[in-house]
């Protein structure tokens, strides 16, 4: 039977390293790939260029451990099987899942993240066909916003400004946010890129500016006890794929454009916060501090109950990224 007891053996988080080719720019440049990668899947070492005082030249060595390491040769496809796949059947049975790409702009986020949903939905369909799920009622819907300078704005629907409620339950509603009803993968294809392409583009229209948004799709699943009923039914699961701001526009405090330091203080907040959330459910903690920013209290039901997060941090190889990249690798670390 799909599903069942499936969740037993999953552990309730999961992070990932991913690690992208040289690009030609860094080729022609040549940089060199400093990220080695062993035979093991799970490790990987950074070798950190130094210079001595007295000039000499040294390589530093800092050893990482994870749950997976996936190197430059590895596919989208097999990151959604070490990834996404194995939680989908919880999906059917209650729970909330995450799945997050984290990382410095440049990185690969967009790159990894942005299949994920596709492949996701495409199991959950065929999912809801098996015999134990056909006569259920199940829907799948789906929704895509993001949050930009601690606002909400509904990517799906011309960016409309959406604010988040709390009811007496301590759920969370985004007001205004629209789900759409999918059926099949094409239609799922076009919401990601019509989502994306409306991504913040900011004042100066620079795409670059996407990467201070976080952009989060969901898709749900919910039980309809009426066939013909469009709206409604009750929720079922919840899968959330996020494509994080750059980690590194946390630290764009000291810029000299004002809204700059805004957006990079709120980048900043939301990704400790983000930090501490998983770390507190990690330790089942009583107390998980969604409080903290916009996106963490956003996610406050996908880490109450039974949820699942899968982190895939996304690293770039060549030397100039080393510092970034080794930042990224010890956030990783604290949250594993
Ligand atoms: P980010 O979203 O983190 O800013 P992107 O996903 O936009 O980064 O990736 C930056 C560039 O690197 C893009 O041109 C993308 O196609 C390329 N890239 C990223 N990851 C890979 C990969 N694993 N294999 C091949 N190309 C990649
Ligand atoms: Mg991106």
């Amino acid at each position: 039977v799909p599903g069942k007891d499936s969740t037993t053996n999953l552990a309730r988080i999961k992070v990932v390293v991913r690690k992208r080719p040289l690009n030609k720019k860094e080729v022609a440049r040549k940089e060199e790939d400093i990220v080695t990668i062993d035979g093991s899947g799970s490790s990987l070492t950074v070798h950190e260029p130094k210079l001595k005082v007295d000039l000499t030249a040294y390589v530093e060595k800092h050893d990482f451990v994870f749950d997976a390491v996936l190197d430059e040769q590895v596919s989208n496809d097999e990151v959604y099987r070490v990834t996404v796949q194995p939680i989908i059947p919880t999906i059917f049975q209650r729970t909330k899942a995450t799945c997050f790409a984290y990382g410095q702009t440049g990185s690969g986020k967009t790159y990894t993240m942005q299949p994920l949903p596709l492949r996701a939905c495409q199991d959950m369909l065929d999912l809801m066909q098996h015999p134990v799920y056909k006569n259920e009622g199940f829907q799948l819907w789906l929704s895509f916003f993001e949050i930009y300078g601690g606002k909400l704005f509904d990517l799906l629907t011309d960016r409309r400004k959406l604010c988040m409620r709390e009811d007496g339950r301590q759920q969370v509603c985004i007001v205004g946010l629209k789900e759409y009803p999918v059926s099949n993968v094409e239609v799922v294809k076009e919401f990601i890129e019509k989502g994306n392409a409306s991504r913040s583009t900011g004042s100066t229209g620079a795409n670059e500016e996407s990467s201070r948004s976080h952009a989060i799709l969901q898709l749900v699943i919910k039980k309809h006890s009426n066939k013909k009923e469009e709206r409604g039914g009750k929720l079922v699961g919840k899968f959330s794929f996020i494509d994080l701001a750059g980690s590194e526009r946390g630290a764009d405090t000291t810029d000299n454009d004002r809204q700059t330091r805004i957006e990079g203080a709120e980048i900043n907040k939301s990704l400790l916060a983000l930090k501490e959330c998983i770390r507190a459910l990690d330790h089942e903690q009583g107390h998980i501090p969604f409080r903290g920013s916009k996106l963490t209290e956003v996610l406050r039901d996908s880490f109450v109950g039974d949820s699942r997060t899968v982190m895939i941090s996304c690293i770039s190889p060549n030397t100039g990224s080393c510092e970034h990249t080794l930042n990224t690798l010890r956030y990783a670390d604290r949250v594993k």
